[in-house]
């Protein structure tokens, strides 16, 4: 882990470098923010970003000032609301090597007696339920909130399986049906191989696993079609990307997943849609912003590439990994996540590094 240096220290450096500071890593959290050249939307997600954790029973629980005293965090449950599938399920997986995104392939809006009405979280469960599926947790574009006199506008993140009494091997879900479509999952894999991209899944096809639900972790999210109406229809909006960034963080480092372990369903079944290309370069970006800004550790993100290790690295295999699967609509992506703008500024961090080296 780098060293951090408090505000005044940064200060007092500051004064004996006189290029702006880009990115060194040993900002503190506060000064990163100030460094990063985020565009609005994705700062905006990340204000929306909520810090989340599992209890020793495997239970979600969201971090939270206390309203009585300012000063103290307390830790409560996200609402659970299980699944009918995992109700009767009792097999844990043997352990978790991937974190499988879905969405439910629902409109996000529904007309009800002729209202439009956005769906929550609620109405995924129902739709697994429907098809005997279940995933871990379910996730809507609405912020994590306590009920408020029983009423639910949505959950942010919903818990949609029971903890298993045991935070590192949850129950297992039905998620990934492996077996018919074995054939059409090469891509990824390919993919991977060609950019020097390491993830468990290619150790799962390897050990040629029988079922992927005793491997995985997976959360369902609102909405159909990402890809298909990228980048003008269907398109999840910041809430929910936040709620599915805060989760992925919290998966990761409670089950010590590289940010390649994150994969969409797609990349692991070629024939599924869910969630989607741009999607899952949006997301990857964001968790590299969120390393950046020292919310997850830089082993499990920054590293994992055949060449040496490093954060322009990452953000630019992110990238490559896009424009490999997607021909059209990259600019576009770009322009969302303020892609090229980010990454002039932390090439010129890379290329202070020699001078930042003097100071540690
Ligand atoms: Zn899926």
């Amino acid at each position: 882990m780098s060293e951090r240096l408090g505000r005044r220290q940064f200060i007092e450096l500051g004064f004996k470098a006189p290029i702006a500071l880009s990115l060194p890593s040993f900002l503190t959290e506060g000064e990163i923010d100030e460094a990063l050249p985020l565009n609005e939307r994705v700062a905006e997600i990340f204000s929306l970003v909520e810090p989340l954790s599992f209890d020793s029973k495997g239970n979600l629980v969201v971090e939270r000032e206390s309203k009585e005293e300012p000063d103290v965090r307390v830790f409560r449950r996200v609402e659970t609301i299980p699944t009918q599938y995992s109700m009767t399920e009792t097999r844990r997986v043997n352990k978790v090597e991937l974190l499988v995104v879905h969405y439910d392939g629902n409109d996000r809006f529904w007309d009800v007696s002729g209202t439009k009405v956005e769906r929550h979280a609620e109405s995924t469960v129902w739709l697994l339920d429907r098809n005997g599926f279940s995933t871990h947790w379910c996730v809507d574009g609405f912020p994590i909130e306590e009920l408020k006199e029983g009423f639910v506008s949505g959950y942010g993140v919903l818990q949609t399986q029971p903890g298993s009494g045991d935070s590192k091997l949850p129950l297992i879900g039905a998620h990934v049906k492996m077996g018919v479509e074995d054939e059409s999952k090469v891509d990824t894999l390919q993919l991977f191989g060609k950019l020097g991209i390491q993830s468990r899944l290619q150790s799962l096809y390897e050990r040629k696993v029988g079922s992927f639900n005793f491997h995985t972790v997976g959360f369902e999210q609102v909405g159909t079609d990402f890809d298909l109406g990228f980048p003008s229809k269907n398109q999840p909006d910041n809430q929910q990307i936040a709620n599915a960034l805060s989760l992925s963080i919290a998966v990761m480092k409670q089950h010590n997943l590289t940010v390649w372990d994150v994969v969409g369903h797609h990349e692991v079944q070629e024939l599924k849609s869910d969630p989607g290309d741009y999607y899952m370069a949006t997301l990857r970006f964001l968790l590299g912003v969120a390393t950046l800004k020292g919310e997850l550790p830089e082993s499990l993100v920054f590293a994992g590439y055949e060449e040496a290790p490093d954060k322009e690295a990452y953000f630019r295999k992110v990238y490559e990994y896009l424009s490999e699967r997607k021909k059209g609509w990259l600019w576009h992506w770009k322009d969302l996540v303020g892609y090229d703008e980010f990454m002039k500024s932390l090439s010129a961090s890379v290329l202070q590094k020699e001078g930042e080296s003097k100071w540690r």
